[in-house]
């Protein structure tokens, strides 16, 4: 008895003993399971610290760099509040615009200038600020002046405008890679340079000291536009949208059917200092104030005139030796072009005095001592023309220009073609796209 009592005491000690161990066993694989668990806890969190921390350390360097482009631009801040607190008193912007009352319409320029003098005197959402960049943004475009129009573009946005930026008008560091043929300084359009008038020889020379500063760009500049390859006009648009998405663009291939006209066109043109500029794309004659072309009796000031070799207008599909192309503006600021159409024949003494006088540099305005010339010299007798609604032919290709192009060519002589200094500057004709065209 004794010893079944001491068997079955020995049985339970040994379950005992055996749940005991098993239990602490089973303690055991959890507490591993947990320490497991709990040294990854460990390391994540060392991993998260030190991430953060290296994080924090390229945070820190970010804000060092910073701090280096700052400490520039801090100064450039500084010379902007001096210059601010110069003009503060209002007195200087008083001045200019005295001063600028006198003149009958400012230039691009000097609209530039104003709104950047206004911007300084009256802050960024002076209203006088905007509406100078405005037209000066609008006359540049007509010139094609790219730096005034970059004066102006960053002007409006500046004062708040949404609007596109040229790609040129970037800083540097904005523009992803650039090459010589991104860096060249405005080139006078083709029309309508001389929008504020006449004869003032800074526009032409202007562009060699507002440049972009770099000098050795500067020299071996090739124009930012051209008529042939990849400044062809085919690739106008990429630079100035107008050029490609345009609806009324100019010149045309001239057929029929056409709109019967009412208009009566009239050139009453002066004789007047000769004055020359090759601006790169054209030989124009800058003309002094006085001559007009009166559209039903609509006084349209003349501007200037130029030429293209063939002729950029189209009569039946069949261009011209060359075309002038008489540029006027009236006192709204509307443009007309009218053309007239060279064929090959007997000389023409007008243009032997033009030729004769040709600029030897470019870009800058040549005026030979006493020599005068009548723009009526270049015109046919008969002013029967066709007539519609398009572009200047060159970038910013600008619409709103009325053109009428004569029906009566006028006479040059091969050998003067052959001497005009541009083989090839037309722009091909452009679609119609439901344009009437009249005819007198
Ligand atoms: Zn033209």
């Amino acid at each position: 008895m004794k010893r079944i009592l001491l068997e079955v005491f020995l049985v339970a000690a040994l379950i005992g003993a055996g749940v005991f161990g098993f239990m602490n066993q089973k303690q055991a694989a959890t507490s591993k399971a947990k320490i497991t668990e709990l040294t990854a806890a460990v390391e994540a969190a060392e991993k998260s610290a030190k991430e953060k921390e290296e994080s924090i350390k390229a945070a820190e360097e970010e804000m060092h760099a910073l701090q280096e482009e700052m400490a520039p631009l801090e100064e450039k801040t500084n010379q902007l509040e001096a210059v601010k607190a110069a003009l503060a008193s209002g007195s200087t912007l008083t001045d200019l615009e005295n001063a600028y009352k006198k003149e009958k319409s400012l230039s691009a320029e000097r609209q530039a200038g104003l709104g950047a003098l206004r911007m300084l005197t009256k802050g960024a959402e002076d209203p006088g600020a905007l509406e100078a960049f405005r037209k000066a943004l609008q006359l540049s475009e007509l010139g094609d002046r790219k730096n005034t129009i970059c004066a102006a573009q960053l002007g409006l946005v500046a004062a708040g405008e949404k609007i596109k930026v040229m790609s040129d008008c970037l800083p540097k560091s904005e523009k992803a890679g650039h090459g010589d043929k991104e860096e060249k300084d405005a080139k006078d359009d083709g029309h309508g340079k001389k929008d504020d008038g006449h004869g003032k020889k800074e526009d032409g020379k202007g562009k060699k000291e507002d440049g972009h500063g770099d000098k050795k760009d500067e020299k071996h500049a090739a124009p930012h536009w051209g008529y042939e390859g990849e400044m062809g006009p085919e690739k106008w648009g990429k630079e100035f949208p107008t050029c490609s998405a345009g609806k009324s663009q100019s010149p045309l291939d001239i057929k029929g059917p056409f709109v019967k006209s009412r208009v009566v066109v009239s050139a009453d043109y002066k004789e007047g200092p000769l004055k020359m500029l090759n601006n790169g794309h054209t030989i124009q004659v800058v003309v002094s104030p006085g001559s007009k072309l009166r559209i039903d009796g609509v006084a349209h000031e003349l501007l200037q005139f130029h030429f293209h070799r063939p002729s950029e207008e189209k009569i039946d599909g069949k261009p011209m030796a060359m075309v002038v192309h008489f540029v006027h503006k009236n006192a709204e600021g509307k443009l007309a072009v009218l053309g007239v159409l060279l064929k090959e024949g007997n000389e023409n003494p007008g243009i032997k005095t033009l030729w004769a006088n040709l600029p030897k540099e470019e870009n800058v305005e040549y005026a030979p001592d006493g020599v005068n010339f009548n723009p009526g010299n270049l015109l046919p007798r008969e002013f029967d023309f066709y007539s519609y609604e398009g572009s200047l032919t060159t970038p910013p290709c600008t619409e709103g220009v009325r053109f009428f192009i004569l029906k009566t060519t006028v006479n040059i002589a091969k050998e003067q073609v052959q001497a005009f200094p541009f083989k090839m500057n037309a722009r091909p004709v452009q679609p119609l796209n439901g344009r009437e065209i009249l005819s007198n």
